[in-house]
């Protein structure tokens, strides 16, 4: 109905905006139409004053000056030719002017001597053209006494004698009935007004139906755009649009004490199915999944896609027990198998939720469940409900994150280094590049406080870049002073599923002249797993180069070594979990013995190095070397230190190491000195 009548007041607007236009034209014509039709009655006067003077003056006139007036026989003459006019109306007064303009003879009072002074118009008449205008009666200066008559149009013409025709002799005023002249006009100027007026208005008829037409086909292409504005093109379902108008239709409509719950819901590892299955088999299971969901939800609740892989519903006047119903259900149907490219997807949702109440404002809503949403993936927990707490929290990561991208240009981060040493002679293999933030008020920070955080934006990018050019940095001083000493580096996840950060890392190893060898990288296995496509390109090009490959906290991902084996890994690193509680008299420890074991096994079957992180003392360090382990990293070797530390650490290992039986290397297996 609204829309309708909206529809209407569109078309209402077009017609009235139309309508002024014609009729500010109709009275122009109508005012231009006028006066010319006054023009042209002045113009009926004028040649009624011109056959006058031609046919009744010119003829009496012996062509002798008029300057003393006419003589007698011309006064008889002149009289006798003016009586008739004058009797039948056709003229209502006329006088003979000299060529100055006195007044030398008027039929009315054909004694009266020459009067009046020069006038203007006579000479103008006699040079120029006639002149006429639309007087009254009585209206002139020769009349200034008489009362003003009727309206008549006052002509002045030449008048000559009839064989001097060339020479104006003096002038003929004469005053022209007005009134037969301005019946006629009134009649053709009604006639005109009639025609304007139907023409005009059947010009607006024409107007307004092409505007009826064209805003009916708007209304119809608004009422379009309407829809899909407030529809998800791919699942058909409401969008953000739309779900916040349900938000807020819902909480307009709830009285004190209901509530409408607002649920922001993001699919786990959709990325990976998207990349793995192509585009399409994503498009198709997001499609399954705002099936499931809409099947599951009660017939009051709405729901919405939000965002790529994010759903939304609303529930309005829902109790606790039926949102919890109602979010288990949400998970149970989306656990349920699907086939997509010959693979059986089920998928893992994380929830945010929040109860909105009467006079709560929309927008606040939808943002704060997305917020709980993010602090509940963040948290690794199923669902979250918002709470106040969850603002700090974002606070806080937005300033230190803009504190960090700060950071980066201003030169704030360090790297620490830790000593990776061989197992068997406790030879110096490499170092590890542990990044540290120096930040300008909360002093050293440790890579947990910030690197979680950089992870989930764009800023581990610029951050993983300097750690690279800091490490090359550090490779190029080490082997001027003739050491060298391989680097590794952590990367993340986001940095392997970067196209183009391969060619980046190469590019910086060229550009500071460092061999690959002295770069290694150093990956998490969970980064690997979260995209293997990917992460075994970009790991695949660098190997290529000739840098060697760590999978780091190995064990903690539950991978089998078999899965990863189409990767270029040179070294397997076991995660801290497995080697801490290791010379522990526990079951822990036994339990923890079996997996290094085991992981020795398979990895050295596979041809890669294993090395052991988080070795705390020489009882954990003795037992992996009993193990098989390759090569121990901890703070019972050396804990991560500044360079200039580093560097002691190292001068005072390699003068102790040669100090004992040299090895093929040159350098000393023995004493391990302690570095804290
Ligand atoms: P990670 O690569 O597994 O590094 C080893 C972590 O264990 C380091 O913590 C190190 O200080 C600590 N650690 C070494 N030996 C021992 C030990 O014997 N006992 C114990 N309890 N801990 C030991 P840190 O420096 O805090 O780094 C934590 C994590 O941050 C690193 O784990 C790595 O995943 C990440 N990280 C550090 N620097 C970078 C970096 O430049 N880029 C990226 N992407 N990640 C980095
Ligand atoms: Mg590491
Ligand atoms: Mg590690």
């Amino acid at each position: 109905m609204r829309r309708h009548r909206s529809g209407f007041g569109l078309f209402g607007f077009y017609a009235l905006t139309s309508l002024i236009p014609i009729v500010i034209l109709g009275v122009v014509l109508a005012q231009s139409f006028r006066h010319d039709l006054e023009q042209r009655g002045l113009e009926q006067g004028v040649a009624v004053a011109n056959s006058v003077a031609r046919s009744a003056i010119d003829p009496t006139l012996s062509g002798d000056s008029l300057a003393d007036g006419p003589t007698p026989t011309e006064r008889l003459k002149i009289l006798a030719s003016a009586t008739p006019l004058l009797e039948s109306g056709q003229a209502l007064q006329l006088r003979v002017r000299d060529t100055t303009g006195r007044v030398i003879f008027d039929p009315t009072h054909p004694r009266q001597p020459p009067t009046g002074g020069p006038d203007h118009e006579v000479v103008e008449a006699i040079h120029d053209a006639p002149v006429r205008l639309l007087t009254r009666i009585n209206a002139d200066e020769v009349d200034r006494f008489k009362p003003l008559g009727t309206r008549a149009i006052e002509v002045y013409t030449p008048i000559h004698s009839v064989p001097d025709s060339g020479h104006a002799l003096g002038a003929l005023e004469i005053y022209v009935p007005y009134a037969p002249i301005a019946a006629s006009i009134d009649d053709s100027y009604r006639t005109i007004v009639t025609l304007l007026v139907v023409g005009l208005f059947a010009l607006w008829c024409i107007l307004a139906t092409i505007s009826w037409s064209v805003t009916a086909r708007l209304r119809k292409s608004a009422r379009t755009n309407r829809r899909l504005a407030r529809t998800d093109s791919l699942t058909g379902l409401a969008n953000r649009t739309a779900m916040a108008e349900t938000v807020g239709r819902e909480l307009a409509s709830i009285v004190d004490g209901q509530t409408v719950t607002v649920i922001a819901m993001d699919l786990d590892g959709f990325s990976h199915i998207n990349e793995v299955l192509g585009h399409e088999n994503g498009d198709r299971y997001l499609r399954h999944v705002a099936e499931q969901v809409s099947d599951t939800v009660g017939p009051r609740d709405a729901v919405a896609r939000i965002g790529g892989d994010e759903f939304g519903v609303v529930m309005p006047d829902a109790g606790e027990r039926q949102v919890a119903q109602t979010v288990a259900n949400i998970r149970r149907a989306l656990l349920n198998e699907v086939e997509l490219g010959g693979i059986a997807l089920t998928s893992e949702v994380t929830i945010g939720m929040v109860h909105g109440y009467a006079g709560d404002d929309t927008g606040e809503l939808m943002r704060q469940a997305a917020l709980a949403c993010r602090a509940a993936k963040r948290d690794r927990t199923l669902s979250l409900e918002y709470s106040p707490d969850l603002e700090a929290f974002d606070a806080d990561r937005l300033t230190l994150m803009t504190e960090l991208r700060h950071g980066i240009t201003l030169d704030q981060l360090v790297l620490h280094y830790q000593p990776k040493v061989a197992a068997v002679d406790g030879r110096v293999v490499g170092v590890e590049a542990l990044l540290r933030w120096q930040h300008p008020t909360r002093g050293l920070l440790a890579p947990g406080v910030f690197l979680p955080t950089a992870e989930s934006t764009e800023l581990i990018t610029p951050l993983t870049d300097w750690v690279i050019e800091a490490a090359c940095r550090q490779a190029v001083q080490w082997r001027n002073r003739g050491r060298a000493v391989p680097i590794a580096v952590n990367v993340s996840a986001r940095c392997l599923r970067d196209s183009e950060f391969a060619d980046r890392v190469l590019a910086t190893l060229v550009r500071f002249g460092v061999s690959p060898d002295l770069l290694a990288i150093e990956v998490t296995e969970t980064a690997v797993i979260s995209d293997p496509v990917r992460a075994a390109s970009t790991l695949r090009r660098l190997a290529a180069r000739g840098m060697s490959i760590s999978l780091d906290d190995f064990g903690v991902g539950y991978t089998s070594l078999g899965q990863l084996h189409q990767l270029p890994i040179d070294e397997i690193k076991i995660d801290r979990e497995f080697v801490a509680p290791l010379v522990t008299d526990s079951d822990d420890g036994r339990n923890a013995a079996a997996v290094v074991r085991a992981i020795i096994l398979l990895a050295h079957e596979l041809d890669m190095t294993v090395i052991a992180e988080g070795a705390e003392d020489d009882a954990t360090i003795a037992e992996l070397t009993r193990l098989g382990c390759d090569l121990i990293q901890g703070y019972g070797i050396a804990r991560p230190a500044p360079i200039e530390q580093i560097d002691r650490w190292l001068l005072a290992r390699s003068a102790s190491m040669t100090s004992s039986t040299t090895t093929a290397g040159g350098q000393l297996a023995g004493v391990r000195p302690r570095f804290s």
